[in-house]
């Protein structure tokens, strides 16, 4: 972390709930969930869109989802996960910190949920699952977007890689790097959003649905 992220990360611990207890034994079990600040931009969004309905595709330990739902008792998430054991943990959680009520956990594979979750439209949508099928995901499930609504893409600069490529040795990571860079490009061209990329953290895409 550098020092400004550092920085900007303490002074935002006074926001800090109970959910964020969660991090040090997902960070401990490599569960990859959101970073701190993109969390708390997320969180920010999520107010200024007024978002009411959100789709995650990726729950792992339920993290991200409780602290959407956190922001207010009308918020209401969907989140798709396929993995048994991350299942098992998110609805441990969910209890734990009681949002059965407001999280609707889909056990399946985003890319065969379709039907579990078309009976609403949404306003975000946070793309946060396998990294090399966003664009899948982005086009199975945009068409549930209100207008002016936001799909956030996590992840969209992957540990520096996607801007470096060169580095990595691993030839599945490199694979799925590519992937990455061949999803943002497409992202950029899409005529019916309007798209843009924060250099924080792991780094996000942020694209708005337009007419
Ligand atoms: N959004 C979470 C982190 C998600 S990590 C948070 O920030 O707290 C990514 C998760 O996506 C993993 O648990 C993985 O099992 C799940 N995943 C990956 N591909 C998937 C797919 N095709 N369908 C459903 N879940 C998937
Ligand atoms: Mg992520």
């Amino acid at each position: 972390m550098n020092l400004n992220q550092n920085y900007l990360t303490q002074l935002h611990q006074s926001l800090d709930n109970e959910i964020e207890n969660l991090r040090d034994d997902a960070e401990s079990n490599q569960v990859p969930i959101v970073d701190k600040l993109t969390l708390d931009l997320l969180k920010q969004l999520i107010r200024m869109n007024n978002a009411k309905e959100i789709l995650e595709i990726g729950t792992a330990i339920g993290y991200s989802s409780m602290q959407f739902a956190s922001i207010s008792d009308g918020i209401k998430v969907t989140t798709i996960e396929r993995n048994e054991n991350m299942i098992m943990n998110a609805k441990v959680h969910f209890q734990e910190f009681n949002y059965q009520h407001q999280i609707r956990l889909i056990e399946a594979d985003a890319l065969e949920a379709y039907d579990q979750v078309n009976d609403r439209e949404y306003d975000m949508i946070f793309i946060d699952a396998a990294k090399a099928q966003s664009r899948k995901f982005f086009e199975l499930y945009t068409p549930l977007l209100k207008k002016g609504g936001l799909v956030v893409t996590d992840n969209v600069l992957y540990h520096g890689f996607v801007s470096n490529i060169d580095i990595v040795r691993s030839r599945n990571v490199k694979q799925m790097v590519k992937k990455v860079q061949q999803y943002n490009q497409w992202l950029m061209k899409q005529s019916h959003f309007t798209t843009n990329f924060i250099n924080m953290d792991d780094g996000i895409a942020i694209s708005i649905k337009g007419e």
